[in-house]
């Protein structure tokens, strides 16, 4: 027996409530045991003049009941206002987003009948992270900030997924042929985390090419998982094959907080008029009944629902001349759902969400600390003119005892000692100083105090390189 779980509800912005109420009617006809909280974000609470769209009390309740269901949310044009998608997921830590990509063909049409995948994308770091600088007119960098321990839960988030949830094999994507530090990271964790689920099948694909094959033949995928930005494309491109972007869920899942939401948006162009899919949001709350440990209630809804679109009990945006029976609006299509609750469908594939289908948990392995040494340091100066010679030649001059200019870079490619006459320069020179033997941050201050009371240059920025367990853990340039 389940125990009443107390879930927050956000009715959102735009379509959000009509869709919201709708999917709360199929919750409560379906029994599952649960009691609402409502709390207010979105528009309104950025229109109080809060940038963010959430204020205190409601994050108040958001932690103390720990799972949210979300309608989409309107965000104002217009600088000076923050995703609040993007503000709950850094806040409560949910690291791992979670969307399944389904077909429905012939109800719903699709190149890709077979189409059943679930990417499982890291959502807190890599570019999302939104570190960016600029120090040199020209030269503009976004920080890719990926940890082990981020890498190594969401890695180990996809293979508990894929065993728990019977899924056949974990495919990671990475562009690790070209990223060996951050990317390679990723795909090393993910080989040795694999060890421990030898059921589970696993293979590794570069990034580009598996796309193109996901997009080709969907149906040699099952879960897949990746860092931040690849996934985001990915889950976009996965929906999208399924031609049911409008009825893609999303959960956003930590070790503590969940939400769970529609991949669509507030869809202002068709809000008020009681027209919208609930289809998104109904299958996100059937994803956050197996979290909270219902997957009886989640089976009886997710099997109506497909009975609904087999009966081709359609919303508008999913009308279809050849399978369409009726088309209703969104609360007639909730009325449909309820009434076929205890039915399966005949065509579609019923699932079956057994009573071991409930939250995901698992233990953060505590990786060794690696014994890390002080080996050189990156000294980027700015120079807009394009003369690698002359400011090789100047930069040798402030070698110390320990450290000597080895190379220059630009954009990643060595322009000194060697210059190839067609490479194109932008305004920031990395100076590489390294040391025959391990040595200290003082040994650069007197390098950069060298430097910087000498040369003709501004240092912009330094960058330390070590060395982790005898190993290189800073990125050589082409031609180095
Ligand atoms: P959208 O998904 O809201 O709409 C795109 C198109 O799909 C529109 O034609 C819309 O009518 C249709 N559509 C979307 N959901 C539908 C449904 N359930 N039933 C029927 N038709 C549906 O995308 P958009 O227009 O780019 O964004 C509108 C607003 O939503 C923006 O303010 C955006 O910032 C916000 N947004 C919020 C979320 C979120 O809260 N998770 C996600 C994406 C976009």
């Amino acid at each position: 027996m389940s125990k009443t779980t107390t879930i927050t509800v956000a009715k959102g912005d735009g379509i959000g409530p009509e869709i919201m109420d709708a999917v709360l009617k199929v919750l409560y006809a379906a029994k599952a045991d649960i009691k609402v909280e409502e709390i207010t974000v979105g528009k309104s609470v950025y229109e109080k003049g809060i940038p963010s769209g959430i204020d205190e009390d409601a994050w108040k309740i958001i932690r103390k009941n720990k799972v949210l269901l979300k309608a989409p949310i309107t965000t104002p044009q217009g600088g000076g206002y923050k995703s609040l998608n993007v503000t709950i997921r850094k806040t409560l830590g949910l690291f791992a987003s979670v969307r399944p990509a389904r077909s429905y063909f012939p109800y719903v049409q699709t190149k890709h009948p077979n189409t059943d995948i679930v990417i499982v994308r890291e959502n807190e770091e890599g570019l999302y992270a939104g570190i960016e600088y600029q120090q040199t007119p020209d030269a503009i960098h976004a920080l890719k900030l990926m940890t082990v321990r981020g890498s190594a839960r969401i890695i180990r988030y996809a293979f508990e997924y894929a065993q728990k949830y019977g899924r056949e094999k974990v495919t990671a994507m990475t562009k690790d042929n070209i990223l060996k530090l951050t990317d390679g990271m990723f795909h090393k964790l993910f080989d040795e985390i694999g060890k421990e689920y030898p059921d589970v099948k696993q293979e590794h694909y570069i990034i580009d090419i598996g796309t193109a094959r996901l997009a080709a033949s969907p149906e040699r995928f099952d879960v897949v998982v990746t860092p931040n930005l690849y996934g985001d494309v990915l889950s976009d491109v996965s929906a999208q094959i399924t031609g049911s972007v409008g009825m893609a869920p999303s959960a956003n899942i930590g070790l503590e907080y969940a939400m769970f939401e529609a991949v669509h948006g507030s869809a202002p162009d068709i809000a008020g008029k009681g027209i919208a899919n609930p289809s998104g949001l109904l299958n996100a709350a059937v994803m956050l009944l197996l979290h909270i440990g219902q997957p009886k209630t989640a089976e009886l809804i997710q099997n109506a629902w497909l009975k609904t679109i087999e009966d081709g009990i359609h919303t508008v945006d999913i009308y279809n001349p050849h399978y369409t029976t009726k088309q209703v609006n969104t609360q007639e299509f909730a009325d449909a759902v309820i009434e076929r609750l205890g039915e399966k469908p005949e065509k579609l594939k019923p699932v079956n969400y057994s009573e071991k289908y409930d939250k995901i948990k698992f233990t953060l392995i505590e990786r060794p600390v690696p014994k890390r040494e002080l080996v050189g340091v990156d000294v980027i100066i700015y120079h807009p003119e394009r003369e690698p010679g002359k400011i090789g030649d100047e930069m040798k001059k402030y070698n110390t005892d320990k450290l000597k200019l080895s190379v220059i870079a630009n954009r990643g490619l060595v322009v000194y000692p060697n210059f190839s006459a067609e490479a194109f320069c932008t305004d920031e020179w990395t100076c590489r100083y390294k040391s025959e033997e391990p040595i200290t941050y003082s040994d650069i201050m007197e390098l950069l105090k060298n430097i910087n009371d000498n040369a003709p240059y501004e240092i912009v920025r330094t960058e330390n390189l070590y060395n982790f367990d005898g190993q290189r853990v800073y990125s050589k340039s082409q031609g180095e």
